[in-house]
């Protein structure tokens, strides 16, 4: 037997994530020269950092708790899985939580998705959404369709594959040049934000302008790649009702393969089980992550048709074969959770009890947000909602990059206990959908007091 690990301080810990980490998405000269919060527990929907100190966890760890943290109910089905088998693999065998997954994926989904592929994260199930779509084309005697098309600042995840249908200028600048030439659309919040449009004008354009694309190209588009109902990682765009069901009009009108990337939305995030639902689409493929396993694990879905994996039937020396995949795929601990998760949905009724927390959440943006002097939007869908900061919202001129406006609201809100990341200058609000509702009021009033001392003293 070893000896038990003496617990490090709060000092030691910061010493070594300096000396020893690289954090994603994070400029390391700025990290190392501030104090890092280190969290040591979750309860609910709070976090609890290693002092002690309680935080509402303002944006789900990243976007992807459901039902709180240190779930009795997920806890659970991790430690009897754990007790059963940590991993196995889908290559060549098979398990009992990757079939029950399967299958309840299946019946949740909009109608028409009826296969279920695992990876490990939301880039990999974009991945394996574009790797088939480019297949498909080729195994069904259209081989010019080797195109992707995607809206303009979408985000799909952080592989190449994933970033070619998803570029953002600022993240990925340097990667271009071995990026795939990509048809952008353009979505309608560009249109509604720098032509000063109402939804419905700047959804005419948006449809107009995919219309024009997808005349002019469709031929040669293998898919188009979405994230359906609310662009999330750039900042909070949220689309105009009809956009998506004219984007699947048009893409079945020309052959072109609808993926809708639900990583972010899935899972009850905007108010319905899929964001797809409200506009009563069925995608070709749709990806699934985040939420997928409650925020507990790392696990991916990408679900399709009958009409796509058909099409990879064949013996094996005909060469058909979707030859992907990864070590983890359908990692068991992650399936079992995922069933749990699921298993939460029906016996909380949690879509049912969403309704009046969305509303609460509108009326307290209502009336304690809206009014700010440097509030220049609230986009919400759901419990997903960006609250856009401008220096002028008259003018909509924005804050120079370099006050780091957004950064330091969330830093302010940390003295309200709230945690929340930003996205740019446009603050982000995505609390697990199991919060309450005393809860979301000092969500709000937490961040909206954190606004008012960074832009108005
Ligand atoms: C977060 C996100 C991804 C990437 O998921 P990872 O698990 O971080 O790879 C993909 N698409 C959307 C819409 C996302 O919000």
């Amino acid at each position: 037997m070893s000896e038990e690990r003496k617990v490090p301080s709060y000092t030691d810990l910061q010493q070594w994530d300096h000396q020893f980490l690289w954090h994603p998405f994070t400029q390391m000269q700025q990290w190392t020269a501030e104090n890092p919060v280190i969290i040591a527990r979750g309860e609910g929907n709070e976090l609890i950092d290693v002092n002690g100190r309680r935080y509402l966890d303002g944006v789900s760890s990243l976007w992807c708790n459901v039902h709180g943290h240190n779930r009795a109910e997920l806890n659970h089905a991790v430690e009897s899985q754990l007790g059963a088998i940590a991993h196995s693999t889908l290559l060549g065998l098979t398990h009992a939580p990757a079939v029950e997954l399967a299958k309840r994926l299946v019946d949740v989904t909009p109608l028409g998705l009826s296969r279920v592929f695992y990876s490990d994260s939301g880039a990999t199930s974009v991945e394996v959404a574009i790797r088939m779509a480019l297949q498909f084309w080729q195994l069904t005697g259209q081989p010019q369709k080797t195109k992707l098309a995607s809206l303009a600042e979408g985000y799909h995840g952080d592989t190449l594959g994933a970033v070619s249908v998803g570029y953002s200028e600022q993240f990925h600048r340097f990667y271009k040049a071995v990026l795939p030439d990509t048809v952008r659309l353009t979505p309608p919040h560009i249109w509604r934000w720098r032509d000063w449009l109402s939804e419905t004008e700047a959804l005419d354009r948006a449809v107009d302008d995919a219309r024009r694309l997808l005349s002019e190209q469709g031929n040669q588009l293998a898919a188009l790649v979405v994230e359906p109902v609310m662009q999330g990682a750039v900042g909070m765009w949220s689309q105009p009702s009809g956009y998506l069901r004219a984007l699947r009009e048009l893409t079945t009108k020309h052959e072109v393969l609808l993926v809708c990337d639900e990583v972010a939305t899935g899972f009850g995030r905007t108010g319905t089980m899929f964001a797809s639902e409200q506009e009563k689409v069925s995608p070709d493929l749709m990806c699934l992550a985040k939420g997928l396993t409650g925020g507990y694990l790392p696990l991916a879905a990408t679900l399709t048709t009958e009409r796509v994996y058909s099409a990879f039937l064949g013996l094996p020396t005909e060469g058909k074969t979707f030859y992907y995949g990864h070590t983890y795929t359908g990692n068991p601990v992650g399936c079992a959770v995922a069933l749990a998760s699921l298993d939460l949905f029906d016996t909380e009724r949690v879509i049912e009890g969403l309704a009046e927390k969305i509303q609460r959440l509108t009326d307290q943006l209502d009336n304690h947000m809206k009014c700010l002097r440097h509030v220049a939007d609230i986009r919400q869908r759901g419990l997903m909602v960006g609250i856009e900061l401008a220096r002028d919202p008259g003018t909509r001129a924005a804050y120079a990059p370099d006050e780091g406006i957004g950064a330091r609201v969330t830093v302010a809100a940390r003295t309200h206990n709230v945690i929340v990341r930003p996205l740019g200058d446009v603050i982000v609000l995505m609390p697990p959908l199991s919060i309450r509702l005393n809860e979301i009021d000092s969500l709000v009033s937490a961040v909206s007091q954190a606004i008012v001392s960074v832009t108005e003293t």
